[in-house]
C-alpha cells in the first residue's frame, strides 16, 4: 500500500516578478519497500521534492500524506516530530562530525533529539554499523574512514530510528565507482531485508538502473523514467 501520496503539488520561490514555479502540479506515489531513483536535469526541482518530503519546506499548494497522515495541515513541532520518527536522510556529503567516532556519529543526533544518549541507542548504533560493514570499525574517528566508509556510517546515522523512508541526496555523487556500488548494494539490502522505502536522486544511470523502478522529474511534473 502506498506510503507517500503527493498529488498536484505546486512549490514556488520568490514573488512578483522574480517568482519561479519549480513544481507545477507533481503526482508522486511511493509504495511501502519501494527502492526509486529520482532523475531529471539539474535544476529540475528533485532537491526542492526530497525537501518537501522530508517534511523540512511546505509546499505552495498540493497534497502530501504520509502514513495516512495529511502533512501540509501539520504545525512545524508537528513536523519535526514526525521527521524524527518516520524520515532518515543521506546526503551527497556525509556531514559526519570529523572528531567524532563512527558510533558517536550514529547516535548522536537520536540523541539530541531524544534528550539523551541511552546504552540501548549505543547497542543499537553497533548493530547498525555491523549492518553495514563497519563493525571493525565502530571506534574510528570520522577522520580515519574512507569515503565509502564514512557513507556507509551516514547510512547507519539514517536508519537509527527505524524510518519507514529514507530519502538520499546523489548518496554516491562525491564516491569512486567501486564504492558507489558498494553504497548502492547496501541499500538493496536494507531495502529488502527491513522493507525500508528508498528514494534516490541520482545522476549515475547504473545507479538508478540498480533501484527497482525510476521517477523523473521533467518540466516541474513526474514522468516513469
Ligand atoms: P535540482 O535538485 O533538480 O537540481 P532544485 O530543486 O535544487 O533542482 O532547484 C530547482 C529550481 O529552483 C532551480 O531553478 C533553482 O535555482 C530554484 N531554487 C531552488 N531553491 C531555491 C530557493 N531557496 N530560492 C529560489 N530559487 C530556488
Ligand atoms: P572502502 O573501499 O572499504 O571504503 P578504502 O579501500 O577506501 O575503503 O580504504 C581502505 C582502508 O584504508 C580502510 O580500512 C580505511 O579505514 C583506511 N583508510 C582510508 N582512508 C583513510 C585515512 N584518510 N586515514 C586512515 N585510514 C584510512
Amino acid at each position: 500500500s502506498a506510503l507517500v501520496q503527493i498529488r498536484n503539488l505546486v512549490k514556488t520561490y520568490g514573488e512578483g516578478e522574480a517568482e519561479t514555479r519549480v513544481l507545477k502540479g507533481l503526482d508522486m506515489t511511493l509504495e511501502e519497500s519501494d527502492l526509486a531513483a529520482l532523475l531529471g536535469p539539474s535544476g529540475s526541482g528533485k532537491s526542492t521534492l526530497l525537501t518537501i518530503l522530508g517534511t523540512l519546506m511546505q509546499p505552495t499548494s498540493g497534497e502530501h500524506v504520509m502514513l495516512g497522515q495529511d502533512l501540509t495541515q501539520a504545525g512545524d513541532g508537528e513536523l519535526t516530530e514526525f521527521r524524527n520518527r518516520h524520515i532518515g536522510f543521506v546526503f551527497q556529503f556525509h556531514h559526519l562530525l570529523p572528531d567524532f567516532t563512527a558510533l558517536e556519529n550514529v547516535v548522536f543526533p537520536t540523541a539530541i533529539s531524544d534528550g539523551r544518549e541511552t546504552a540501548q541507542a549505543r547497542k543499537r548504533g553497533a548493530q547498525l554499523l555491523e549492518r553495514v560493514g563497519l563493525g571493525h570499525r565502530i571506534d574510528f574517528r570520522a577522520t580515519q574512514l574512507s569515503g565509502g566508509q564514512k557513507q556507509r556510517v551516514a547510512i547507519a546515522r539514517a536508519l537509527m530510528n527505524q524510518p519507514e523512508l529514507v530519502l538520499a541526496d546523489e548518496p554516491t555523487g562525491n564516491l569512486d565507482r567501486e564504492s558507489a556500488e558498494q553504497v548502492m548494494a547496501l541499500i538493496r539490502e536494507i531495502n529488502e531485508d527491513e522493507n525500508t522505502t528508498f528514494l534516490i536522486s541520482t545522476h549515475d544511470e547504473k545507479i538508478a538502473a540498480a533501484c527497482r523502478r525510476q521517477i523523473k522529474v521533467v518540466d516541474g511534473k513526474t514522468a516513469s523514467a
